[in-house]
């Protein structure tokens, strides 16, 4: 097959592991910096382009596309998705994913255990916001925050309230959430590769920090998933619409509730700690959806013939 990643940076542990996976597969394998693909949409011959070249003739498309580039990257996929390229996550998909409100939403909407979370966005508001969620200690978070960033614990009724003011002074989009504090600051990572978990980890926050991110100097360790956690993560992969995703959970005295559901999860952290080969279970799964896709197209030609 002929597989296009797009990342900004090919040195990145993941993209270079997927590169390296696909490529003992016996894959033609690209790495595109997403930002220096430019396109032409028209119905008839939608192209990418790049640094002057057209991109053609592509199987399937690996996006790793950042926060920070969310909007042109998930652009650029859909104009791959345009040219019937096979996308390992779909734009529509990775968009949702990236607001931690629509996300909740739509879990929610499914029945799937979640910190109670409250919404709005007027100031007179702020003292019922609190108490919706039980009150302090609580967490406040930037719709569009990651890797830890933009997640802030109130401790106190006071300091929620100025928090929540500032952030809604600035016009910073938040919502406010239940804070878990059973979890003790860890949480677990599912990763999700065909509505099956293939491996999960346990992340615990530094002393005193109750953000587990790795980036936030977190700590990884093995855990064991029970049979409810394990179908939580990929029930909330399915609704989200994600082939490959992070769910995060915690454990919370009501069970096991989703964070957040994350469309480009590192590897790093993942195959280090489990010491699995997920680049190579990512691209036989690619493999396998190319094949159903050509078993497809072939009937539907012979369809056309007869
Ligand atoms: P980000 O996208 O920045 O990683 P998260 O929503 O995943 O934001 O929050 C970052 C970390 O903060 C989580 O990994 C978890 O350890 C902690 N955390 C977030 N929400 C809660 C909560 N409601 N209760 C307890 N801890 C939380
Ligand atoms: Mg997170």
């Amino acid at each position: 097959m002929k597989i296009v990643i797009l990342s900004r940076n090919p040195k990145l542990y993941s993209t270079n592991r997927l590169l390296e996976a696909a490529t003992e597969r016996g894959h033609e394998v690209k790495v595109l910096d997403v930002l220096r693909c430019y396109m032409n949409i028209t119905s008839h011959n939608p192209k990418i382009h790049y640094r002057g070249e057209v991109i053609d003739g592509i199987d399937a498309v690996i996006p790793r596309i950042g926060a920070s580039v969310t909007f042109y990257g998930t652009a650029v996929l859909r104009q791959f998705e345009m040219m019937n390229v096979f996308p390992l996550n779909e734009s529509v998909a990775i968009t949702r994913s990236r607001d931690k409100l629509r996300s909740v939403q739509l879990l929610a909407r499914q029945g799937i255990g979640l910190p109670i979370t409250g919404f709005a966005h007027n100031p007179d508001d702020i003292e019922d916001l609190i108490s919706t969620v039980g009150g302090a200690p609580l967490v406040i978070k930037l719709l569009e925050g990651t890797q830890g960033i933009g997640v802030v614990l109130a401790e106190t009724h006071k300091a929620a309230e100025s928090v929540i003011q500032a952030f809604m002074g600035l016009n910073a989009n938040i919502m406010v959430q239940e804070f878990i504090k059973e979890a003790g600051g860890s949480d677990i990572r599912c990763l999700v590769v065909d509505d099956k978990v293939v491996a999960a980890m346990k992340r615990q926050g530094a002393e005193g920090e109750f953000r587990s991110n790795l980036h936030r100097g977190g700590q990884a360790s093995l855990i064991r998933l029970t049979p409810e956690e394990r179908s939580t993560a990929v029930r909330a992969a399915k609704i989200m619409g994600l082939n490959v995703c992070g769910v995060d959970l915690l454990r919370s005295n009501h069970g096991p509730v989703v964070m957040e559901v994350n469309s480009s999860p590192g590897l790093k952290g993942i195959e280090t700690a489990t010491n699995k080969d997920i680049a190579s279970l990512i691209i036989q799964f690619i493999e396998k959806k190319h094949k159903l896709l050509e078993s497809k197209s072939d009937r539907s030609k012979t369809r056309g013939k007869g």
